[in-house]
């Protein structure tokens, strides 16, 4: 495929633009070569500047459960825009979701909207720190929050009791109050709870982490973590911004069975526009200002467009039932065909999918933490990402990141893409 526009357009962003792009995972770092400029994007393909169509497994990143510009999303933000912007006052419309998100996801009473996964991540840390009067947060090595000083800590080792920055502008003084543990090692995890008694106020976990490719918890890590939480009382956080209402309706807390103090979310909710919302009972919410002490706010908080692209996103899945299993349904059929062709061309794999999450690591050993997922080998992986594209298939440029199924991929599209894997494969 020819990307001569999308090459020249990279090189204007680049005088003018940080590395070109507006947020890191967009340049082809990890895979070299120069990002695809999208011109418009329907369904489950992506348009480029070159007149390329590519089927599109990132789709925004998550948000596009059903699909590019997907009809009754599209016609909801039209005609909301007919009518202004945005206000800073409140409108119906921020109660009619709030009031729709609350009736699918377990355990909450009262939700907040923000404008990113960031944002609502961020504020549900300080709302935990502020409702338990404690400082220290735990985070998993591999999972990712956003960027917010707070969470931009990495494990040294598994082990290590306090974090270091791992972007300069993090202070030290932010990074002693982050601690990191290994995701599905529980003994970690009490450790650490044991040797900060009264000083935790909150885990912050991906229920099921994306970020690190797609980890399933393992050996009950979900329900023995709401356990220790429990034990010690602190609050247990479920970043749902990647598995919110793609998982199941109700996200990991449905899936699992296990219920989080706070949630938060982001992608899906927004329906493609900035979203992110945090959420918990009334008795957690309520500490939140206006009505108690924790400060949380944003200009554009609750916008109208925002909210009328998320309320026809939430609307359409709440009301078809089947679509949960439908989306689970394609990505196990992609999984299985990807693994047959994989395996038929002798390519070392291991495949983890949880719903319509999935990922593709070059490495045999399983997947289970942020460790065995940073011993794919990159090399195949660069080869395996050009070689699709060069196909017409765009997944993540990096190792470490989710394909997001939708609903607006035919199985015609799963057997594109697994004969392309094929293809591929045979040369790697
Ligand atoms: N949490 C998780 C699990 C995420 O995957 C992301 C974004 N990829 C975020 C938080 C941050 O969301 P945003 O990029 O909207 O700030």
């Amino acid at each position: 495929m020819i990307y001569k526009r999308s090459s020249a357009l990279f090189a204007e962003a680049e005088k003018v633009i940080p590395g070109g792009v507006n947020s890191p995972v967009r340049a082809f770092k990890g895979v070299g070569g120069t990002p695809i400029f999208v011109k418009e994007a329907k369904g489950a393909y992506l348009y480029d500047e070159d007149g390329n169509r590519l089927i599109d497994y990132i789709n925004s990143w998550g948000p596009m459960i059903l699909g590019h510009a997907f009809q009754p999303v599209v016609d909801a933000v039209v005609e909301k825009a007919k009518k202004g912007t945005s206000f800073g006052m409140p409108t119906e419309i921020e109660t009619e979701i709030a009031q729709l998100a609350v009736s699918m996801v377990p355990n909450i009473d009262k939700i907040r909207f923000v404008n990113s996964g960031t944002e609502a991540c961020m504020s549900a840390v300080r709302l935990a720190r502020g409702y338990t009067g404690k400082d220290k947060i735990i985070k998993f090595a591999g999972c990712y929050h956003g960027h917010s000083d707070s969470f931009l800590i990495q494990a040294g080792s598994g082990l290590s009791t306090f974090g270091t920055p791992n972007s300069p502008g993090v202070t030290q003084g932010t990074a002693k109050d982050t601690l990191l543990a290994n995701y599905n090692d529980i003994d970690n995890v009490k450790a650490l709870m044991e040797a900060n008694k009264n000083e935790i106020a909150c885990v912050i976990v991906e229920p099921v982490p994306g970020n690190m490719g797609c980890i399933p918890p393992i050996n009950n890590f979900l329900e023995n973590l709401r356990i220790l939480c429990d034990e010690h009382h602190i609050l247990l956080i479920f970043d749902e911004v990647m598995s919110g209402f793609r998982l199941a309706k109700g996200g990991a807390q449905e899936l699992y069975g296990v219920n989080a103090d706070i949630a938060c979310f982001g992608k899906v909710i927004g329906g493609g526009l900035p979203v992110g919302a945090f959420a918990a009972r009334a008795e957690i919410m309520n500490h939140l200002a206006p009505l108690g002490p924790v400060y949380q706010a944003g200009t554009l908080s609750g916008n109208p467009l925002a909210m009328a692209a998320g309320l026809a996103m939430l609307k359409t899945l709440n009301e078809d039932a089947e679509i949960f299993e439908r989306l689970e349904a394609k990505t196990k059929y992609l999984h299985e065909g990807i693994a047959r062709v994989l395996t038929e061309n002798k390519v070392t794999h291991t495949i983890n999918r949880v719903g319509s999450m999935i990922s593709v690591h070059f490495d045999e050993a399983a997947v289970v933490d942020f460790e065995t997922a940073a011993k794919g080998n990159n090399e195949s992986f660069k080869k395996f990402f050009h070689g699709l594209l060069n196909e017409g298939v765009y997944i993540a440029p990096s190792a470490f990141e989710t394909w997001f199924i939708t609903d607006a991929l035919s199985y015609e599209d799963l057997d594109f893409t697994i004969e392309a894997v094929n293809k591929v494969s045979k040369s790697m």
